[in-house]
C-alpha cells in the first residue's frame, strides 16, 4: 500500500542547494575527485571561545528546556547587538530565537500568510523562500532582475508587483545568490513605495550583513525608513558571521504581535532552540568581533581571485559582488555554444561530470542562465576549480 502524503508535502521540492551539496559529498565519498563550489556555509571553524562557552554550559548542566523564545541572556545579547551594530531598538520582548534563521523565516511566513496571499520575491532569491511561502499556502509574485540591473529591484518594479493581495515582501541584502547589496538610498526609494501600502509586511533577511565590502556601511530598510518599524521583521542569525551553521541559531525582531504569534507557533512545533547552542550564540555576539572582520577580508580576497579568473572564461560574464561568499555569473554564452546543453542545470551537470566541480544552477534561485559559485573554500581549491572550468569551457 502506498502512503498518502499531504498536498503540502507534495507541493514543495527539496532545497536545491542542499541537494547539490549532498550530491558532491556523496561523489567525493565514493572516491571521485570533486571540488565543491556549492557550499552555503563558511569553510572556517567556529571560533574556540564560542565552543568553550558551549562546553562550559554542558558541564554545568545547562542541558534542559529553556524559555521557548530563547534565554533572557541571549535575547538581551541580541537586543544589545541591534543597538550596537544596527542602531535599532528592540527590547528582548520583541525578539524570538529559533533553530536557525531559516526557522525564523519559516515561523514568520506561517504567522502572517494565509492561503491566497501574495509574497513578493525579488529574483534571484534565496532558494527556500518560494517553497516556504507555498507551505503557508501563499502565492509568490516574482520580480525578475538581471545582471544589467545588478540584480536589484527599483520602485517602479516594486509598484508594478503590488496587488490588493500582497501581504509580504522579502528583501535579502547582501543577497544569496548574487552578493549584491542595496544602498541606504535605494532602500529609501523602495520604502517610499511601501509607505503607501500599510498592509504589506516587510521581511529583511540580514544574515550576510557582516560579509560585506560595499563602499557604504551595512543598512537595512529600517535604517533607511524607521517609519516602517511597525510592520518590518528583521531576520538574522549567527551561522554565516561566526561560522556556526551547525549550531542552528537564528533570530527575528519585529512588532510585538508578529513576534508573539511566531512564538506561539514555535511553542507548538519545535519549542526552544538547543540550550547549549544558545549559550554559544550569546558568546559569539558578546565576544571579540575582530575575527568576523578578518574572515570577511579573506572572503573578499577570494572573491577578487574568482572574479578575475571567471571573466576570462569563454561564455561567462560576471559582475563584482559587494559581499557574501558567492558570485553569480551569467553563463548563457557557454550554454549556447555546447551541443546538448540547453540550460544551466545541464551545464552544471556537465561541469560536475567532466571537471568534478560542483556548482548550483541559477534556476534554483529563480534565475535560469546563471550559476552560483561559492568561494567558501580554500584558495587552492578555487584555483584548481577555475583551472578545470576554464579547461572545459575554454578561455576568452
Ligand atoms: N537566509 C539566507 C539568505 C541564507 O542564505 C541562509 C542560509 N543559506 C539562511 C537564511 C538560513 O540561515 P540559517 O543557517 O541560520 O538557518
Amino acid at each position: 500500500m502506498s502512503v498518502r502524503l499531504s498536498y503540502r508535502a507534495l507541493s514543495i521540492k527539496p532545497s536545491a542547494t542542499l541537494t547539490v551539496a549532498a550530491r558532491a559529498t556523496a561523489l567525493k565519498q565514493a572516491g571521485k575527485d570533486i571540488i565543491s563550489l556549492a557550499a552555503g556555509e563558511p569553510d572556517f571553524d567556529t571560533p574556540d571561545h564560542i565552543k568553550a562557552a558551549a562546553i562550559t554550559a554542558m558541564r554545568e548542566g545547562f542541558t534542559k528546556y529553556t524559555a521557548v523564545e530563547g534565554t533572557p541572556a541571549l535575547r538581551a545579547a541580541i537586543s544589545d547587538k541591534f543597538k550596537r551594530e544596527n542602531a535599532l531598538d528592540y527590547p528582548p520582548s520583541q525578539i524570538l530565537v529559533s533553530c536557525g534563521c531559516k526557522h525564523s523565516i519559516y515561523n514568520l511566513m506561517m504567522a502572517v500568510l494565509n492561503p491566497g496571499d501574495e509574497v513578493i520575491l525579488p529574483a534571484p532569491y534565496w532558494t527556500s523562500y518560494p517553497d516556504m511561502a507555498k507551505i503557508a499556502g501563499a502565492e509568490t509574485v516574482i520580480i525578475k532582475t538581471g545582471l544589467d540591473e545588478r540584480f536589484k529591484i527599483n520602485p517602479q518594479k516594486l509598484r508594478a508587483a503590488i496587488s490588493s493581495k500582497t501581504r509580504l515582501l522579502i528583501l535579502n541584502s547582501p543577497s544569496n545568490p548574487t552578493g549584491e547589496c542595496y544602498s541606504r538610498g535605494e532602500l529609501r526609494a523602495l520604502a517610499e513605495v511601501l509607505l503607501n501600502h500599510p498592509e504589506i509586511i516587510i521581511a529583511s533577511d540580514d544574515i550576510y550583513e557582516h560579509i560585506l565590502w560595499h563602499a557604504e556601511p551595512f543598512a537595512n530598510i529600517l535604517n533607511a525608513c524607521p517609519e516602517l518599524s511597525d510592520r518590518t521583521v528583521v531576520l538574522n542569525g549567527v551561522a554565516k558571521a561566526y561560522a556556526m551553521t551547525g549550531w542552528r541559531i537564528g533570530y527575528a525582531a519585529g512588532p510585538k504581535a508578529v513576534i508573539q504569534a511566531m512564538t506561539i507557533l514555535q511553542s507548538q512545533s519545535t519549542s526552544n532552540p538547543t540550550s547549549i547552542a544558545q549559550v554559544a550564540a550569546q558568546a559569539a555576539l558578546e565576544g571579540e568581533q575582530a575575527i568576523v572582520r578578518e574572515r570577511c577580508t579573506i572572503f573578499k580576497e577570494r572573491h577578487d581571485l574568482v572574479l578575475g579568473r571567471i571573466n576570462k572564461i569563454r561564455g561567462i560574464e560576471c559582475v563584482a559582488a559587494q559581499g557574501t561568499f558567492y558570485v553569480f555569473p551569467n553563463v548563457q554564452g557557454a550554454i549556447g555554444r555546447m551541443a546538448g546543453v540547453n540550460n544551466d542545470v545541464a551545464l552544471a551537470e556537465q561541469l560536475l561530470e567532466h571537471t568534478g566541480v560542483a556548482v548550483v544552477p541559477g534556476v534554483a534561485f529563480g534565475a535560469p542562465g546563471y550559476l552560483r559559485l561559492s568561494f567558501a573554500t580554500s584558495t587552492e581549491n578555487l584555483v584548481q576549480a577555475l583551472d578545470r572550468i576554464e579547461g572545459f569551457l575554454g578561455a576568452k
